[in-house]
């Protein structure tokens, strides 16, 4: 990948952009979303959510979530710290405000794995600088297969995310793209064309109109 593939030209600017992965539990969109926040080539910050639901084994707090407890949650959603939250599986979660406008002062980009409850409150408030990409798994045993592989969740809770991936799925047409991830590789250069693409969008480039004038000043030096 080239810097220019991803990134459009760095030295003509443009406004910072928010990308949101949603799908069903088990559908990869956490592994997608780690994976690619991990590569600093793609010059992605990822959005660390604040939650009420206890932590997996495999968990870190601060870099998975903020685990808090509901008294917390509270406090933030009333002092207006978040910029969208849900209640999803029976539990809080949310998006700590803060750190996404930093990010997007300084004109870099960010990934959130959140769900379509949260999609729909981030994309009323920032509008055109969300992009957002629903992921489906390739069949529903396969979500399955990949709930129970992780092995992480008590059954019970297996078969309550199931019950309430079908729900999920149906969220797909609320999306500006949809992934079918079938194969992790593929699913990650279908991302990285999606990124590449939005970030040469005309709008965006606030840079653009200075670039083209001394383009035009040029030509008409050389006239
Ligand atoms: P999990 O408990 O499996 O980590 O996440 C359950 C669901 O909550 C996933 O669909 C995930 O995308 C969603 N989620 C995680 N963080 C947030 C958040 O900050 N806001 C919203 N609205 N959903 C979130």
């Amino acid at each position: 990948m080239t810097q220019d593939a991803t990134q459009g030209r760095p030295d003509i600017a443009r406004r910072g952009l928010i990308l949101i992965l949603s799908s069903p539990s088990g559908a990869g969109k956490t592994t997608l979303t780690r994976a690619i926040a991990q590569r600093p080539e793609w010059g992605l910050d990822l959005s660390i959510s604040v939650t009420t639901r206890s932590r997996r084994p495999s968990e870190i707090d601060g870099r998975d979530y903020r685990f808090i407890d509901r008294e917390a949650f509270e406090d933030l959603r009333t002092r207006d710290d978040l910029l969208e939250w849900a209640e999803v599986h029976g539990n809080f979660y949310g998006t700590p405000r803060r750190p996404v406008e930093k990010t997007l002062s300084q004109g870099r980009d960010m990934i959130f794995d959140i769900d379509y409850q949260g999609t729909r409150q981030v994309r009323q408030r920032l509008q055109d600088d969300v992009v957002t990409v629903f992921i489906l798994p390739p069949s529903f045993a396969e979500l399955r297969n990949r709930l129970e592989r992780r092995a992480e969740d008590a059954p019970e809770t297996i078969e309550r995310r199931l019950a309430n991936a079908r729900n999920e799925m149906q969220r797909w047409s609320e999306y500006d793209y949809v992934i079918v991830n079938d194969d992790l590789d593929e699913s990650f250069r279908a991302l990285q064309s999606i990124l590449a693409a939005e970030r040469l969008k005309r709008t965006r480039r606030t840079g653009l109109p200075g670039f083209v004038d001394g383009l035009l000043a040029e030509a008409g030096r050389s006239a």
